[in-house]
């Protein structure tokens, strides 16, 4: 096979986030830097906040930090938590873990509700486990995005929403790509960043808080915070302010990527993730590979695919840049080697999609694997009628 060099392939950004961003985006994040409590930047985080309520299914005020999403994660936590309250960790996946980390370090008693990586939480189990202990929050992630697997948070805040204890949601993978109803569906807390299906460069964090959990954050026996005290960063955010100075160029990149998605139709947008995140597991099964976890609870936001033993991911995640210049990712936990993984949220489309599998295709029959990439592609066509 014909390869040509790397250079001739424009480079693809295709990880489960960050994710490549619009050019719009992009320029709009390179505009003059504007007073952060002038009239221009209150206008900007005013309409921000009408275009992303509909996105978290809230009509509570949605806070914006500068931190990665780990950082809206420990904000969230701190703000609910005192030390040496309980929490129930829902575990199955790698960012789950991360979440029952944070909340450790920070003195909770963490209780681990164990599930099998690729599967989703069992709402059952979640309401058995909270009647046998005095849990201050059940710790979920919305899209497990090192396993794929996508939560019932429908199910588990009708489970919590029967008890004194919090929903907290890691939505760093699931907001702008996943359908969430944080009222309708009584999630507590969400937390999540800009730089996956948001479509904005890293470095904004997002949180929500339900009325439930604002209780619980106006008390003042919570663990120490300052920065990220919710007390003084949410009561400004419908006066259009931020509590400190707001990351100005990142909030410019976020309008900009939230008017996107509305000229999309949020609804069609959510349609787009699912149909194509179907498409590319089609084409990993054409491929060979194993459409990893749960058929159940398939991640619209990013496609796993599970490797044949001769082959190991890391190979595939070097051949796929070193050869068509395009960076998937692999893993970093206890699946390291096993799979890849592939962003399926955000500014992508179905010539992407196609693109991947191609380039996919090729990387594993030049690694030992025998496989037809055409197929695939075709796969891909037929599955997204
Ligand atoms: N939670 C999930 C589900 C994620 O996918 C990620 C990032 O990949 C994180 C948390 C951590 O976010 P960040 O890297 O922005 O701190």
């Amino acid at each position: 096979m014909t390869v040509l060099p790397k250079t001739e392939f424009p480079y693809r950004l295709r990880l489960p986030g960050p994710t490549a961003i619009p050019e719009a985006v992009r320029m709009a994040g390179s505009r003059p830097i504007i007073n952060h409590r002038g009239a221009e930047m209150r206008v900007m985080l005013g309409e921000v906040q009408q275009m992303l309520r509909p996105l978290f299914g809230t009509a509570q005020p949605v806070v914006l930090q500068s931190s990665s999403g780990t950082g809206a994660m420990e904000a969230a936590l701190v703000n609910v938590l005192a030390p040496g309250e309980k929490v129930l960790a829902c575990v199955n996946g790698q960012f789950s873990e991360r979440f029952a980390k944070i909340a450790a370090a920070h003195g909770a008693g963490v209780d681990v509700l164990d599930i099998e990586w690729g599967k989703a939480p069992d709402p059952e189990a979640v309401r058995q486990r909270l009647a046998g202990g005095d849990y201050r929050a059940v710790l979920v992630v919305h899209n497990e995005s090192s396993t794929g697997a996508l939560a019932d948070l429908r199910a588990l805040g009708a489970v919590t929403a029967e008890t004194p204890s919090l929903l907290m949601v890691d939505s760093v993978s699931g907001i702008g790509g996943a359908e969430m109803r944080q009222d309708d569906w009584g999630v507590d807390v969400i937390a999540t960043g800009s730089q996956k299906a948001l479509m904005c460069p890293p470095g904004l964090g997002l949180i929500s808080v339900s009325a439930k959990a604002r209780a619980v954050v106006e008390r003042d026996d919570r663990c120490a915070r300052f920065y990220w005290d919710l007390r003084k960063a949410l009561p400004v955010v419908d006066q259009n302010e931020t509590a400190f100075t707001g990351a100005v160029s990142l909030v410019q990149s976020l309008h900009t990527a939230l008017s996107l998605m509305h000229e999309e139709g949020i609804e069609n947008v959510y349609a787009r993730h699912l149909r194509l995140s179907k498409a590319m597991r089609a084409g990993f099964v054409a491929l060979g590979l194993e459409a990893f976890g749960d058929a159940s609870a398939y991640s619209p936001t990013v496609v796993v695919g599970g490797l044949p033993e001769s082959i190991n991911g890391g190979d595939v995640v070097k051949h796929m840049l070193e050869t068509y210049n395009t960076a998937i990712a692999g893993a970093r936990n206890k699946l390291q080697g096993r799979v890849i993984r592939i962003g399926t949220m955000g500014a992508f489309s179905i010539g992407d999609v196609m693109t991947d599998l191609l380039y996919l295709g090729r990387s594993l029959q030049a690694l030992g694997h025998s496989c037809d990439p055409d197929a695939a592609v075709a796969a891909v066509l037929s599955a997204n009628r």
